[in-house]
């Protein structure tokens, strides 16, 4: 499993895209930084998007490719929660501010092929075992677990805050992509809105470790670019109290599984 963070951050700013991974050039988990990371002929071959939620920074890209459908001949298709793609539906492809992609060329024949997933229903989606199981944001949130054929898995939280036990004894990845949304002193307000600083991640990952008895490489991204260093050194302390290694996300990251 070849795996390529094409956006590691929460906003966007120069060399800085929101959150989107490339798996073997084909499947892509959120649609923040997609198509500003990727060439004309690189886009043509995503077949799948996950979406984890509808927030702006995980969905944007979802426009952009669609602009650029009218080039590729094949369709892409998108998953979600039933409310994810209502919102994007509804919001950011309302046929308003641009065109309906999900209806567009078509309505029979659209680019994007939105299809609702729903949590613990695990599906093979284009050559992939795809397992989502719910996480702790502001708004229904999915993390993704997904397998490959030779059995290499990563699992993708999105955004989340806290409360994670649940969701550690349903995955057994070899790669945890996570998030730390701000620094340790605003711990209790991203508590509050669904997010993690690097305090709350050694909690979580601390618990993984009771629970499933090892901890997997883990990577860290959806990084506010202007603490940038703060959650780094944060970040890096933790990985020290844990006596593991956690890397820090960034765009062009690629990792193999
Ligand atoms: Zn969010
Ligand atoms: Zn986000």
């Amino acid at each position: 499993m070849k795996i390529r963070i094409l956006g590691a951050h929460s906003n966007e700013a120069e060399e800085k895209r929101m959150v989107s991974i490339l798996v073997d050039g084909t499947l892509v988990l959120d649609a923040g930084g997609l198509t500003s990371s990727l060439s004309l002929s690189e886009q043509q071959k995503v077949r799948v998007i996950l979406l984890t939620h509808h927030h702006f920074d995980h969905t944007r890209d979802l426009v952009t490719l669609g602009a650029n459908g009218a080039l590729f001949q094949t369709p892409v298709d998108v998953y979600a929660l039933r409310q994810t793609i209502d919102i994007v539906n509804s919001c950011l492809l309302d046929g308003k501010m641009y065109a309906d992609f999900s209806k567009w060329p078509s309505k029979e024949k659209p680019f994007l092929r939105l299809n609702v997933i729903e949590p613990f229903q695990r599906q093979n989606i284009q050559g992939y075992d795809v397992f989502p199981v719910p996480v702790q944001h502001a708004v229904p949130c999915l993390g993704f677990q997904v397998t490959s054929n030779d059995g290499k898995s990563l699992f993708y939280t999105g955004d989340t805050g806290s409360g994670l036990a649940d969701c550690w004894r349903q995955i057994s990845p070899h790669l945890l992509i996570t998030e730390v949304s701000g620094i340790n002193k605003s711990q209790d307000f991203l508590k509050s809105v669904g997010h993690m600083s690097a305090g709350l991640l050694k909690e979580e990952l601390t618990q993984f470790r009771q629970i499933k008895g090892y901890l997997p490489r883990v990577v860290v991204i959806h990084i506010p670019p202007q603490f940038q260093k703060e959650v780094e050194q944060e970040v890096k302390e933790i990985a020290r109290e844990l006596g593991v290694g956690i890397d820090i996300g960034y765009e062009g990251m690629k990792i193999n599984l």
